[in-house]
């Protein structure tokens, strides 16, 4: 049968033995049909949400069949996700950063990873705060920075001494920031 641009396909991916298939949704992706020359791509997605592209530059979209996407689509394999068990895409059948883990411990790991980081940043300046405390600093500036120069605002963390506003205004401005109310007064 030949393809169509709205093509949805379905059926199963393989993996390992003693593996359970695991079913796929594949959609022809529109530069297939776009783009003469292009070659065959669809984006196929598993039951999880993991999805990835799969690619033949040799088969065009005006001679492709369905046995042909159905052949390109199979190259890919699953493998049990290494945290979960669910399946997952094998790194080695396909262009992936997952490294054989499954969409929902990916997304899970990176969040886990990005809170252990900012406890880490946050510990960090609870530190630096009672280290400056101790050497009679009282307040630490929490700020935004919108250089007057342009480019992109960023924060800073100033340390003072029962600071007024004019104070932090004189700071912020030092560091040519052209807002200088945009902060957060934090007392030690
Ligand atoms: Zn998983």
């Amino acid at each position: 049968m030949k393809l169509e641009k709205n093509t949805v396909l379905t059926g199963e991916l393989t993996g390992p033995e003693g593996m359970q298939p695991a079913p796929f949704k594949a959609e022809i992706s529109p530069c297939s049909w776009m783009y003469p020359g292009y070659g065959l791509q669809f984006r196929v997605e598993l039951e999880s949400g993991d999805w990835t592209m799969v690619t033949n530059k040799a088969i065009l979209f005006d001679d492709a069949e369905e046995s042909h996407a159905m052949a390109l689509i199979q190259e890919l394999k699953v493998c049990p996700c290494k945290k979960c068990s669910q399946p997952a895409f094998d790194p080695s059948t396909c262009l992936s950063n997952r490294g054989g883990v499954c969409e929902r411990c990916f997304l899970k790991q990176l969040r886990a990873e990005c809170e252990a980081e900012q406890a880490k940043e946050e510990q960090k300046l609870k530190r630096k705060d009672a280290r400056l405390k101790k050497q009679g600093f009282t307040h630490r500036i929490d700020a935004w920075i919108h250089p007057a120069s342009g480019g992109d605002d960023y924060q800073v963390s100033i340390w003072m001494v029962n600071p007024t506003e004019k104070d932090i205004h004189k700071e912020l401005r030092k560091l040519e920031s052209c807002e200088v109310n945009d902060f957060k007064k934090i007392e030690l």
